[in-house]
This record gives structure tokens, sequence and C-alpha cells, in this order.
């Protein structure tokens, strides 16, 4: 017989599963500093159109998990600054990294904060995430960003 505890897991499961779309991750390869990067400062130009304004070599895939805001249908503010928080729940076989970015709708999340939740039979199941909107004017790098989608899609 299940435990409450499992079939209360088992409910979160359920319930990204039930809330899931799909979305992009964006990993910085810190091996690989950009040319973008300036010697002197070690500045990443924004508007680079390899990096994104990561400063590395990146790397794209796409991903699928729930996010808060669908879940509970609102973004919630962080106490410490002014920047939009949301939590992501995304299955532990994507293999996520902090100061990764989801890119979703559009829009810039930076991965501050990644926990591994182990539900049934203590397996990990999924991430936690815990992101933050990008502050300021991400147009540039959004476009770059798609850019590089629809090469790739061409590709
Ligand atoms: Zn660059």
């Amino acid at each position: 017989m299940n435990s409450f505890k499992e079939r209360f897991e088992q409910g979160i499961l359920n319930s990204i599963e039930r809330c899931s779309y799909d979305f992009y991750i964006v990993h910085p390869d810190k091996n690989y500093i950009c040319t973008c990067t300036e010697h002197a400062t070690k500045q990443p130009d924004k508007k680079c159109k390899k990096c994104l304004g990561t400063g590395y070599r990146i790397k794209i895939y796409t991903a699928r998990g729930a996010c808060n805001e669908t879940m509970k249908g609102g973004a919630i503010m962080s106490t410490q600054t002014t920047s939009i928080t949301r939590m992501y729940y995304i299955p532990y076989k994507y293999k996520l990294q902090e100061d990764d970015l989801i890119i979703d709708d559009n829009t810039i999340y930076y991965i501050f904060r990644l926990e591994k939740k182990k539900a049934i039979k203590g397996d990990i199941t999924h991430y936690e995430v815990t992101a933050t909107k990008r502050n300021g004017d991400h147009t540039i790098a959004i476009n770059n960003f798609n850019n590089i989608i629809n090469k790739y899609k061409k590709g």
C-alpha cells in the first residue's frame, strides 16, 4: 500500500505533467569564453549573437515542465529584489544547472536556485527551480535567440 507521502508526491508529479508546456533552456558552457568578452573588464557584449550576452559558448535545448504561474495563476514578487521570481517544476531527465537560462514565451529567466526533489523510493524525480526574470530590456538578446532557433529549424 502506498504511504500518504508517496501518494502526495505522485499527486505533485501528476500536477506537473498536467500543467506542463515547452520552453527552451540555454546552458552557458563555462569552459569556452565567448570572443565578445573584453579582456580587461571580462564583460560580455549584451548584443552578442553567439552567446546572447552570457559571455560563454551556449547550448540550447527544449525542455518541458510547469511553472507556478500555470499552477497557481500568479507571479510572486521576491522580497529582496524587485524582479519577478518564478518557480519551475521540471522533470529530472533534463540536466539543468544553476546559471542556465530559461527562455519562456520570449522572456529570459535566470536559474538561480536548483533543488533536486526526491519522491517515490528515494529517486530524484524533478527539480524545483527558482528563476528570476532578467532585468532591463532584453529585446536584442531575444531577437538573437530567435534567429538562432530559426536557423536551427531550417537547417
Ligand atoms: Zn558573445
